[in-house]
């Protein structure tokens, strides 16, 4: 065990062996879909999807933005809601893919755990604590997003929060972080460094599988694909990637949405 575990456990910090063996399902995890669902064309896109060699499907149905989009301003109030998790319900059924989805608050664990496989806890809950001892006590596989701003004990903590409510079933995700201003006045959606040594950094502490968000990481479709390979080598345990069918027509998110080819390259290329 490293010492900076062993000292964390000695101090009391760590109870839970967060250096336990592998739990979390799939051996490499090719995650991927839209960022959103936004409507019935999802089961269509998920089945392409499928056939490119994604063993799970993406897609929030509750989306959290960075300001509040209200209903009357476009129709779409971040994300179709409940009527997204109905139609993630029928992509499910039609295509027996692993669904992989946000819940944003605890009193939804019960709404949206009727149909995620996967709960997806996202960067801005990354320390909610509440929904973190609450998904503790679930017993599906959860994908915990790094806060933007989250240490290197940030992401440990909140992983032991989860572990010691009882559920072993984690992999951390990892998504940028902040720091990119010399980039943006030429990559004006670049919002977030990708920070791929924490993959090792964690390697060395911890079995938890890491998956890695080359989308959220980038902020620009065209970094995706080296992004991705970056990742895996220094061993990442798979991929949560945003594909679309028209990525620039993306509800949300659109500048990182890839398109089919890109994804079937970097899936089986
Ligand atoms: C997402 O996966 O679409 C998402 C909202 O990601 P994050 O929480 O990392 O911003
Ligand atoms: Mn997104």
């Amino acid at each position: 065990m490293n010492d900076y575990i062993k000292s964390l456990k000695t101090q009391g910090k760590l109870n839970i062996s967060i250096d336990k063996t592998k739990k979390f399902d799939w051996e490499y995890t090719k995650i991927a879909g839209p960022c959103s669902v936004e409507g019935k064309d999802i089961v269509d896109i998920a089945q392409k999807i499928k056939s490119l060699g994604a063993n799970a499907f993406r897609a929030g149905a509750y989306k959290p933005c960075t300001y509040p989009i209200l209903k009357e301003t476009n129709g779409w109030q971040e994300g179709l809601r409940r009527e997204g998790l109905n139609l993630l319900r029928i992509v499910k059924n039609t295509t027996d893919m692993p669904i992989v989805t946000e819940v944003m608050d605890a009193r939804m664990i019960d709404e949206v755990g009727e149909i995620a496989d996967v709960f997806q806890i996202g960067t801005r809950n990354f320390q909610n604590y509440t929904l973190l001892d609450e998904l503790g006590k679930t017993n599906k596989p959860i994908l915990l997003k790094r806060g933007t701003w989250g240490t290197i004990d940030e992401i440990l903590g909140a992983c032991e929060r989860i572990l010691v409510g009882g559920n072993d079933n984690i992999a951390i995700c990892l998504r940028g972080v902040v720091g990119m201003p010399s980039y943006r006045h030429v990559f004006p959606t670049i919002r977030w460094a990708p920070d791929l040594m924490m993959i090792p950094a964690l390697k060395e502490l911890t079995n938890i599988p890491i998956i890695y968000d080359p989308s959220h990481s980038t902020g620009y479709r065209n970094f995706v694909q080296p992004i991705s390979k970056a990742a895996m080598a220094v061993g990442a345990d798979g991929l949560i990637i945003e594909c679309h069918p028209e990525p620039d027509n993306s509800i949300s998110d659109p500048a990182q949405a890839i398109n089919y080819d890109t994804l079937n390259e970097i899936f089986n290329g």
